[in-house]
């Protein structure tokens, strides 16, 4: 999938220079599809200033929001001083980190919360600008299903509705638990993943058709949130894109449309094409370990 459907794909679609499998290896309806995304397990963000409201924009949306209120505009505070990232509200003193690292010679670094604020990341005059009682610092603290019922309670609000579109597809990938403001460099490779798939679901339809490929996504995940993993990757064919799924859970194989099985043993007893075919013929292919184990849950 990685080193040679992917490289193919993205050379014959996009003119795509670099090494990869010679041209002509590929055939079939390339043209069906316009891009090809691999969705792998590679941070997001190597830093902490990056998280899942900013990878989504939903920042930007509730930074307009808070430059909308009445202190705010009283105080001139545009939209970017409700930034992190940038001079103007956040803290001078950890730069908006919230925390101090102190490097130690023999040792790993040392990260002491921030004295001049506490940790919030913000200066007073910034915190001291509420929206329906919550301040920048508290927003960040919510996490994403918070956030839904607390910007969702307004249905008139036209900024609140568009936070809502942007945050929603976080919960619907079961990162409902994240906190918006949660750095990105914490996120475990399988949240990594889901974040941009939920990037991908926030962009709506009328996207030109794309194959998408995720290297096992359900790494980590609880059973019941693979259910929602399942209705977010429903949700992407729906739109009119194409999934293939590198997995070895039976909850999405069997809910594939066509599996291709290698084996017939992991590792080097494997790399052979067992089946290609339907779910429900899998399972009466002796050779295929998958096939019995898809028989029981099946059942
Ligand atoms: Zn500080």
């Amino acid at each position: 999938m990685r080193d040679i459907l992917f490289p193919s794909l993205k050379r014959q679609l996009q003119d795509y220079g670099g090494n990869g499998p010679a041209d002509g290896v590929l055939t079939g309806d390339v043209h069906r599809i316009s891009s090809v995304e691999y969705i792998d397990q590679n941070p997001i963000g190597r830093s902490s200033r990056s998280n899942p409201v900013t990878y989504l924009k939903a920042y930007d949306e509730i930074r307009q929001l808070f430059s909308r209120q009445a202190l705010a505009k009283l105080r001139n505070l545009k939209p970017g001083y409700f930034s992190f990232n940038i001079p103007g509200g956040r803290c001078e003193k950890c730069e908006g980190e919230g925390e101090i690292k102190v490097e130690m010679q023999f040792m790993a670094d040392i990260h002491l919360t921030c004295d001049a604020c506490g940790g919030k990341r913000f200066k007073e005059e910034v915190l001291e600008i509420k929206y329906k009682d919550k301040n920048i610092a508290d927003i960040l603290e919510l996490t994403v299903s918070q956030a839904l019922s607390f910007f969702g309670e307004d249905k008139s609000g036209t900024a609140e509705k568009k936070i809502v579109e942007k945050i929603q597809p976080l919960e619907e990938v079961g990162l409902g638990y994240l906190r918006l403001g949660q750095p990105s460099n914490t996120l475990s490779g399988g949240e990594a993943q889901r974040v941009k798939l939920a990037f991908f679901l926030s962009k709506g339809a009328g996207n030109d058709p794309t194959l998408f490929i995720f290297d096992e996504p359900t790494t980590g995940l609880h059973i019941h949130d693979i259910s929602k993993l399942l209705h977010a990757l429903n949700a992407l064919i729906e739109k009119g894109h194409s999934i293939v799924v590198i997995e070895h859970n039976l909850e999405i194989v069997k809910s594939a449309d066509w599996i291709t099985d290698l084996g017939p043993e992991g590792g080097e007893q494997g790399g052979e094409l067992v089946f290609a075919g339907l779910p429900e013929d899998l399972i009466s292919c002796k050779d295929s370990h998958t096939g019995h184990y898809l028989k029981m849950a099946l059942r």
